[in-house]
């Protein structure tokens, strides 16, 4: 045995041990102990290197610790790092410009986590409903799509179609009423005069990378207008470039009343989200209606703007946009039989694994000793979602790791027959 195997191996066992005898059993994470991240790499405890092709949901899309992005969160947290929204800051209103230029929208409110950006968007359209559509007092219904993901608090898992997420957690709030995901005649019939708000992703993520009949968004726009309800797209996971866009509607040319931000905005450093609105939807907010300790803080404010402006300067949505093209064709290149599609815009890449050759997280577990980090959802996708300053050569390693990940799985014979 080796002097590094004796000194390194049981530090990964205890560190995993530890988190399986203290922790909640929430997660089933793949065994493999993280120390140090760098751009598109990971390394764990023994110092092996991993290609991160998951980027924590789109939280890592500049890549780990990105120089100019830990510049500024360790210039800012050395100057004044949180002061609650009691007092202005000089970083505040900088932030919420971009935000608001960046999306073309009227007006930012700063929160933490994706799930409170999708809360803020769910009172913002109440009282939007009540306020200005004129929806009668306690009526106003939310439009969601089936198979949604928007976060874990207990309105929102309410709304969920996964009965896992919901199993246990109730009573839930009402006011939710849910369509099949792609479907405008099912929107159209779901839509009453107490119709505030439908709330979309524009590719559905934790779904397992479901991607939308084209014109999809599109025609939900012109219905949403016709109806005079509100069009919120979620992009806390397809936002800030992963799809080739800055935004993912951008696809259809489509300019949603509102969007939720979040996972990417905090630069892969801080959890940073915001609900971005028209004015008139945002007014329905005064002093006191709604808020949020950390939101908006400015060590938060001060990472996200320097995460905005990295994204416009180095052109990430077009990097994407053009990468993205790359891994999908390389990934059809490979021709094999267990691979049943592949989908997904820009860098957010779903492979749809047959299941009668193995279980997604079987092959992700493969990848995972090929040196590749990955993380399967829903049983039969493995999801690629790299930083999107992944390179060419890069996406070839990953792509060739996969090759031989389904080699290592499970014999061709089955598909053969
Ligand atoms: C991840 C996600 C959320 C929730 O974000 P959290 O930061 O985990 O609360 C909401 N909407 C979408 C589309 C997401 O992918």
């Amino acid at each position: 045995m080796t002097q590094s195997t004796l000194s390194t191996a049981p530090a990964t066992a205890s560190a995993i041990e530890l988190e399986d005898r203290w922790g909640a059993h929430n997660y089933h994470p793949l065994p493999v102990v993280l120390t140090r991240g760098e751009g598109v790499y990971l390394w764990d405890e023994q110092g092996r290197r991993y290609l991160d092709m998951m980027s924590a949901y789109s939280a890592v899309s500049f890549g780990h610790s990105r120089p100019e992005l830990v510049e500024a969160l360790t210039q800012q947290a050395q100057r004044l790092a949180i002061t609650s929204r009691a007092y202005h800051t000089d970083r505040l209103g900088p932030f919420l410009e971009k935000l608001c230029r960046l999306t073309g929208l009227a007006r930012a409110l700063p929160m933490n986590t994706g799930a409170e950006a999708v809360e803020t968007a769910i009172k913002a359209a109440r009282k939007w409903g009540y306020r200005v559509k004129g929806v009668p007092q306690g009526q106003a219904q939310i439009i969601v799509a089936a198979g949604n993901f928007a976060g874990r608090t207990t309105t929102i898992v309410g709304f969920s179609s996964e009965a896992q997420y919901r199993d246990g957690f109730g009573p839930f709030a009402p006011g939710f009423v849910e369509v099949p995901y792609g479907d405008v005649a099912a929107l159209e019939r779901a839509i009453t005069p107490h119709t505030a708000a439908f709330l979309v992703e524009p590719i559905q993520g934790e779904a397992g990378i479901v991607v939308p009949p084209a014109g999809y968004l599109r025609a939900v726009r012109e219905l949403c207008t016709r109806h005079r309800v509100l069009l919120i797209c979620d992009e806390v996971q397809t936002g800030l470039g992963r799809t080739g866009r800055v935004l993912a509607c951008e696809h259809e040319g489509v300019l949603p009343d509102a969007v939720t931000l979040g996972k990417a905005l905090g630069g892969g450093l801080l959890p940073v989200s915001a609900f971005v609105a028209r004015e008139d939807v945002m007014s329905v907010f005064g002093p006191g209606d709604h808020g949020s300790t950390f939101g908006g803080n400015p060590l938060a404010a001060a990472v996200g703007l320097a995460a905005l402006e990295l994204l416009e300067r180095e052109g990430l949505s077009e990097q994407a946009e053009r990468q993205g093209r790359y891994l999908r064709e390389r990934l059809l290149a490979l021709q094999h039989p267990a691979v049943r599609e592949v989908r997904g815009k820009g860098l957010l890449v779903g492979v749809e694994i047959d299941p009668r050759f193995a279980s997604a997280r079987a092959v992700c577990e493969a990848l995972m000793a090929e040196g590749v980090l990955s993380k399967d959802t829903h049983h039969t996708v493995v999801r690629l979602a790299p930083p999107l300053v992944i390179t060419g050569a890069q996406i070839d390693s990953a792509v060739a790791a996969l090759g031989r990940a389904l080699r290592s799985v499970e014999p061709d014979s089955r598909l053969a027959a």
